[in-house]
């Protein structure tokens, strides 16, 4: 296990926390904070164990080194202070003056959050003086970004070969905790649910799963790459040709272990994703899916994937079961994401649009464990190594 926070003495201190706050915004309108609610207990621990400052950073979209309004952090200061219900101050940049001054000036347990750190070319190419530049900032360093861990980046690799006593945060920590437990000892029967719009983000997830897992249950555009493997009609549904052979290995690897590989047997179909179109529920053998497309799994087999969840003791739900952001199209999502909420057993949901696939149902409060990692939860799943957390020292 890694040394978390709690095994840092934190009083009188100022303390870096490199948070991930990389939040969808639109025209400085933060459309969903799920992200900076995550990161509120570490900074509140942070607060309460006596820190003289706590000083927070993280990355946001893509501005490839150079500064863009567009991409600032400073809705989030205004977020987080009203999340924290204490002031937040905003530095304008993440180093040099701006930065330094707004910790100098900064009250006793003051919060401060730094600019944007991609505004520098420095932090994705990892640079050593830039990670000093950040370090000089603050008198310990904390990572609590989980949902950058799978990049060396100059604030979650660099500054930890600086600040060897780094630790994580809370909400690193219980990543690790939940999809670390998933890989290593999962209680059994073990069920993976996944689903989604491709394949090809999932491939390696799927095939570090096959040997850990009981059942995989396939939904969403995904099942349409099986299907057309398989030789079933698919109509204009999404099939991603260059992964047909992927998916017949996956099925032939299944198959050698014993597990029970889900796939859809029925799906709503309809001529194109709108709401207000009509829909009709096909068997998967169907042809009379004629040039439509499936955009839902069908009651059948929401009720087979209920049976399927029913005795789980661990539940990994990667990936909605068909294009739940319209309504007509929900059903099959709702119902899983009801099923995966019954589960007498440890659930953890990641994914942007599984997420808000759950919220949608209305389940949330449920799940054992929501994963906020994105990109960083697929790649644990995938079973590789990121480097943020690698590089991480060991209690
Ligand atoms: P997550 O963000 O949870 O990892 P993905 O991004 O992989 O999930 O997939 C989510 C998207 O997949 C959603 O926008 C949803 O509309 C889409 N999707 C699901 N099923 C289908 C389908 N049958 N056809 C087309 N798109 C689909
Ligand atoms: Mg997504």
């Amino acid at each position: 296990m890694k040394k978390t926070i709690r095994d840092l003495d934190l009083k009188n201190r100022r303390v870096f926390i490199r948070d991930d706050f990389n939040v969808p915004l639109k025209n400085g309108v933060i459309r969903d904070d799920t992200r900076i609610r995550a990161s509120l207990p570490t900074i509140k621990y942070a607060r309460d164990a006596g820190a003289k400052c706590v000083v927070l950073a993280s990355h946001l979209g893509r501005p490839k080194g150079r500064p863009n309004p567009e991409m600032s952090l400073r809705p989030v200061a205004d977020r987080l202070a009203e999340l924290l219900g204490v002031p937040v101050a905003f530095a304008g940049d993440c180093v040099g003056p701006e930065a330094e001054n707004a910790v100098r000036n900064a009250p006793p347990g003051a919060v401060v959050l730094l600019e944007n750190l991609r505004f520098h070319p420095e932090e994705e190419k990892n640079e050593i003086g830039f990670a000093r530049a950040l370090a000089s900032l603050a008198d310990a360093y904390v990572n609590d970004a989980f949902g950058a861990a799978h990049r060396a980046h100059a604030s979650v690799e660099a500054i930890v070969r600086l600040t060897p006593q780094a630790p994580a945060g809370l909400l690193m920590e219980n990543e690790l905790r939940y999809l670390g437990g998933v890989l290593e000892k999962p209680e059994r029967p073990f069920v993976a649910v996944l689903g989604g719009a491709k394949v090809s983000d999932k491939i390696e997830v799927i095939e570090n799963l096959i040997p850990r897992v009981d059942r995989l249950l396939i939904g969403g555009a995904m099942a349409y790459t099986f299907f057309k493997a398989m030789g079933k009609p698919t109509g204009r549904s999404l099939v991603e040709d260059d992964k047909l052979d992927a998916a017949r290995d996956i099925m032939r690897r299944a198959q050698e272990r014993g597990l029970q590989f889900l796939l859809p047997s029925d799906h709503v179909v309809t001529d194109k994703p709108e709401p207000g179109v009509p829909t009709e529920v096909l068997n998967v053998d169907s042809n009379a899916i004629g040039d439509r497309m499936g955009l839902d799994i069908g009651p059948v087999t929401v009720a087979a994937y209920t049976k399927a969840l029913r005795d789980a003791k661990t539940v990994v739900w990667n990936g909605p079961m068909g294009v739940f952001e319209i309504d007509e199209f929900a059903h099959g999502t709702i119902g899983v994401a009801k099923a995966v909420a019954e589960v007498q057993g440890t659930t953890i949901v990641g994914g942007g649009d599984s997420i808000a696939a759950i919220k949608k149902a209305g389940v949330a409060d449920r799940i054992t464990h929501i994963s906020t990692g994105g990109g960083a939860s697929l790649e644990f799943l995938a079973g590789r190594t990121l480097p943020g957390v690698a590089v991480l020292p060991d209690n």
